[in-house]
């Protein structure tokens, strides 16, 4: 399976990335997990331009350009070559990301960032999109606890609640547009209770 979580900032997804590649290791299925923007040489260069440069230094649609080809990287030298060799790949956010962030946040369209995201993945498509859901609100406190109470700058903390919230109702309506392709979860609950709903989710899938 091809597994992709996404949510806002301080959702708790690498937690739940790493417990669920537990889980399907103890059920003895060959797993990778990854990230975006990264997962590659390339793309961890790319992740460290754009999250340093961050938004006052780069435009909109080249920030979109370079997730994208941060993304076309990684699909083609790393899920694809996994995937094809039966191991499950995990990966801590996909093209939602950039639909929600670049399309919504950033205002570029939904359309715009999907043709360039089409190009990017040859059009490969997450069996399951698990979004942990949470409010601007609780994502900021939580960011902020995560780093004993120091904003940092590289995770968008200069953003209005009003940013984090448009990224929140873009992930619901993308989830509402298919929704066989998605769990959507709250994610204040707490953490074994959130994994607990995720595999037995994923249970059902495999
Ligand atoms: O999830 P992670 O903390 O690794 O994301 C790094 C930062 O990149 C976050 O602030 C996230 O909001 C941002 N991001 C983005 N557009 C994407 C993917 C991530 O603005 N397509």
């Amino acid at each position: 399976l091809f597994i992709v979580f996404e949510g806002g900032d301080g959702a708790g997804k690498s937690t739940q990335v790493d417990m669920t590649r537990q889980w399907l290791e103890n059920r003895g299925s060959r797993v990778a997990t990854t990230r975006e923007p990264g997962g590659t040489q390339i793309g961890e260069k790319l992740r460290s331009l754009v999250l340093e440069h961050g938004h006052g230094e780069i435009d909109s649609r080249t920030e979109a350009l370079m997730y994208a080809a941060a993304r076309a990287a990684h699909v083609q030298q790393f899920i694809k070559p996994k995937l094809e060799s039966g191991t499950h790949v995990i990966c801590d956010r996909f093209v939602d990301s950039s639909l929600a962030y670049q399309g919504m946040g950033r205002a570029l369209g939904f359309d715009a960032v999907a043709s360039i995201n089409d190009f990017a993945t040859s059009g490969l498509k997450p069996d399951v999109t698990i979004i942990l859901d949470i409010s601007a609100a609780d994502g900021r406190a939580r960011r902020i606890a995560a780093t004993d109470g120091v904003e940092q700058a590289d995770r968008l903390e200069a953003e209005p609640d009003e940013f984090h919230e448009r990224i929140r109702n873009a992930f619901f309506e993308l989830a509402a547009k298919d929704p066989q392709r998605y769990l959507v979860i709250d994610a204040t609950g707490g953490i074994a209770q959130l994994q607990e709903q995720i595999t037995t989710h994923l249970a059902g899938l495999l």
